[in-house]
């Protein structure tokens, strides 16, 4: 790991659960449904969190099991098999069920793989019934997304035809714009996973080039693998040098020349580097200090230290994937403080005390840190906002920006009036 040294802290947490990443799975495939089967604190969460009414049923699709019902095992079975058949009579147009798991489903130790096996059964092939977890317990919020997607591989047909898979949910207008790029490069051929139907899902085999979009889809990774995918090993493809990195990772393993690279990524990155200018004369030599909870730390930091001159004060990620690291742990120096996992106390006490210009942390947490005077910015926005590619690096940088501009401008306005 370069030169890099790890520090592991444990301690109390402070970080949203695997439920919320429903909010950005059902917007990508809204012929989908995601039934939590939890509390009244999970149906909250997801309003917290994504801000959105949770029975406002077509447009965010969750649905709440009463607290009562998880009283007893058997008559949460029967309550379960009647809430899911009440749903699919209201909801024909529902193509795939998802039984998400949540912390009071796993306390009372519910097993949804077998009542999704069972709904299977009793629905005949008309819903496909798949379960996953999103509970809290040990976990950070993205691995939702990772939990889903690794429900779905077993499910994915084979193929043996050479083809180029993005992997990791990204808004469909990125999207489309990463395939025509890839076209243009010269692959032909691109699907995404998770898809926008739930029932296309992309075929996999010895001839699929895994391009990991997500930086958080360990085990779908490695499941991926297992059906005898090549995951491609890149940077993730956040600002302009890592998107270009990740699309040129992905000519290499397709055979396309450097020539090619060069002629289709020019004038993009030329663009995109006139567009970043502006943020980075605002984020160039502030210091910045990440803590723990989207899994995208490592990346991000690499874009605000190489691509906007920030001074990294510490980078905290829940976990840390060294495979997975690697081509970012490369981009980052040897100097950097990387501390896997969270004592929530104790960074707070170290951000007191070196006094970053921002810092990147839970929703929990802004609020108060605030208060004392210190900037900063939502973790979670980085998982709702379209900030994947090279066009999107000024959108990227903007995220952090725009505190340090806000509170440059209050500052101001108080000394006018003194
Ligand atoms: S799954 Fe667990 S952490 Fe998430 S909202 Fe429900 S009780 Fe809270």
């Amino acid at each position: 790991m370069g030169g890099t040294s790890l520090l592991k802290e444990s301690g109390p947490r402070e970080v949203f659960c695997g439920l919320t990443s429903i909010v950005w799975l059902h917007r990508r495939m809204p012929d989908a449904f995601f039934l939590v089967v939890g509390s009244r604190t999970c149906a909250h969460l997801i309003q917290s969190a994504a801000g959105v009414m949770i029975f406002a049923e077509p447009r965010f699709g969750t649905a709440i099991l009463e607290e009562r019902d998880l009283a007893g095992l058997a008559d949460a079975h029967d309550e379960l098999d009647r809430v899911v058949n009440d749903l699919l009579v209201r909801r024909p147009e529902i193509r795939t069920l998802f039984l998400v798991g949540s912390c009071p489903s796993e306390v009372i130790k519910l097993d949804l793989a077998r009542v999704a096996e069972r709904l299977n059964g009793q629905l005949n092939g008309r819903v496909r019934v798949i379960n996953y977890s999103g509970s809290g317990i040990e976990t950070t919020f993205t691995q939702g997304e990772d939990g889903a997607l690794s429900a779905l591989v077993p499910l994915m047909p084979s193929i043996k035809e050479k083809q180029l898979l993005l992997v990791g949910t990204l808004a469909n207008a990125v999207e489309d714009r990463l395939i025509t790029l890839f076209n243009r490069l010269g692959i032909s051929k691109v699907a995404s996973f998770p898809p926008r139907n739930s029932t296309e899902l992309p075929a996999i085999g010895k001839g699929t080039h895994v391009l990991l979009v997500q930086p958080y889809l360990t085990n779908t990774a490695r499941l991926l693998k297992d059906r005898g995918a090549e995951i491609i090993k890149a940077p993730f493809p956040l600002g302009i040098e890592g998107s270009r990195l990740w699309m040129e990772a992905a000519a290499n393993a397709f055979g396309i020349n450097q020539k090619m690279v060069d002629a289709t990524l020019g004038p993009l990155t030329l663009r995109a580097r006139k567009a970043l200018q502006p943020h980075k004369d605002q984020l160039s030599g502030k210091k910045i200090f990440l803590l723990p909870e989207s899994q995208l730390e490592i990346p991000i930091a690499r874009f605000l230290k190489r691509e906007c001159g920030m001074e990294l004060i510490e980078v905290g990620t829940p976990y840390f994937n060294k495979e997975m690291m690697q081509s970012e742990i490369d981009l980052l120096p040897d100097t950097l403080r990387l501390v896997e996992g969270q004592h929530v106390e104790k960074q707070l006490d170290r951000i007191r005390k070196e006094l970053p210009d921002l810092v990147v942390c839970g929703m929990g947490l802004a609020n108060p840190l605030e208060a004392e005077g210190i900037s900063t910015k939502w973790s979670i926005e980085l998982v709702f906002s379209p900030i994947h590619g090279i066009d999107q690096a000024a959108d990227l940088a903007e995220l952090f920006s725009r505190p340090l501009r806000r509170n440059d401008l209050l500052n101001n306005k108080k000394t006018a009036k003194i």
